[in-house]
């Protein structure tokens, strides 16, 4: 069975139905791509494989590790595996990056640790990224840049080592430094917890060096297209149009 079996989904928000029935399979151990002009639904679907509240799943199913998830809440979806990056972590003045990172962890079973545990593997951590020890000691979220929330959710990442990361990348607005961040975060994901991604982007800056094993690309709340990594420089090359002709044709 695959790590992630999607079948039908469909999904609205205040009735208003924004995906269309979805099929979507990633195996585990694989890096996949949901790309698609902006307002497609990409992370739309990112939050309703999460759960969130704000989404109502109106048909189809959620396969995960071959059980259904539609009924489960977004903690224990997150229990059993699933991580997504959300953009903005909370701005909490006082408290330090280290202690929010440490709660993520504290009642995972398998993943607790010692608070010295603690400080060795973020040292770690923070060398692999490339990243100053100290910035553990900020403030959480307190005047982070775009790039400076992207290298805490890569340690979130890493920390949690979760079956399934859905990386929503939709800021496009990351400096070289961050874009390192991003890649090597990703390239430890995959290797040091033999990971499975699925990465939803329109900057292809952050895939070069990421090994892709497929594409999905999606347009007005479908899936209409796939492919494998070949897929990522014709896009580049040609964008979403005629997939969104295509779109509008068959509708
Ligand atoms: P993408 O990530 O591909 O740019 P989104 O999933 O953000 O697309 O949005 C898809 C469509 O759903 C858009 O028309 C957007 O306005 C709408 N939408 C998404 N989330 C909400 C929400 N929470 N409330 C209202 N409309 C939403
Ligand atoms: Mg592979
Ligand atoms: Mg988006």
């Amino acid at each position: 069975t695959p790590l992630l079996s999607i079948q039908g989904l469909a999904a609205a928000v205040d009735e208003k139905t924004i995906l269309h029935g979805i099929d979507l399979t990633i195996p585990a151990g694989e890096t996949h791509v949901l790309m698609g002009p902006n307002g497609a639904g990409k992370s739309t679907l990112g939050h309703v494989i999460m759960g969130d509240p704000a989404y109502t799943q109106t048909a189809g199913t959620i396969a995960f590790d071959g059980e259904d998830m539609t009924e489960l809440s977004p903690d224990k979806r997150s229990r059993a595996g699933v991580f997504l990056s959300f953009q903005a972590p909370v701005e909490i003045p006082g408290v330090p990056l280290s202690s929010f990172l440490r709660a993520t962890i504290a009642d995972r079973p398998g993943l607790e640790m010692r608070g010295k545990e603690f400080r060795r593997r973020m040292k770690e951590l923070c060398a692999e990224l490339d990243m100053p020890p100290a910035y553990l000691n900020r403030e959480l979220g307190v005047g982070f840049s775009g790039g400076e929330k992207k290298k805490v959710e890569m340690l979130q990442l890493l920390l949690l080592q979760p079956k399934l990361a859905i990386l929503d990348e939709t800021d496009s607005g990351l400096d070289v430094d961050a874009l390192g961040v991003v890649s090597r975060g990703m390239d430890l994901y995959r290797k040091s917890c033999d990971g499975t991604l699925l990465i939803i982007t329109h900057n292809t800056r952050i895939l070069e060096h990421l090994d892709v094993d497929r594409v999905h690309v999606m347009v007005n709340g479908r899936v209409v297209h796939e492919g494998d990594a070949s897929l990522i420089d014709w896009i580049d090359e040609h964008g979403f149009e005629r997939f969104e002709q295509e779109a509008a044709g068959d509708s």
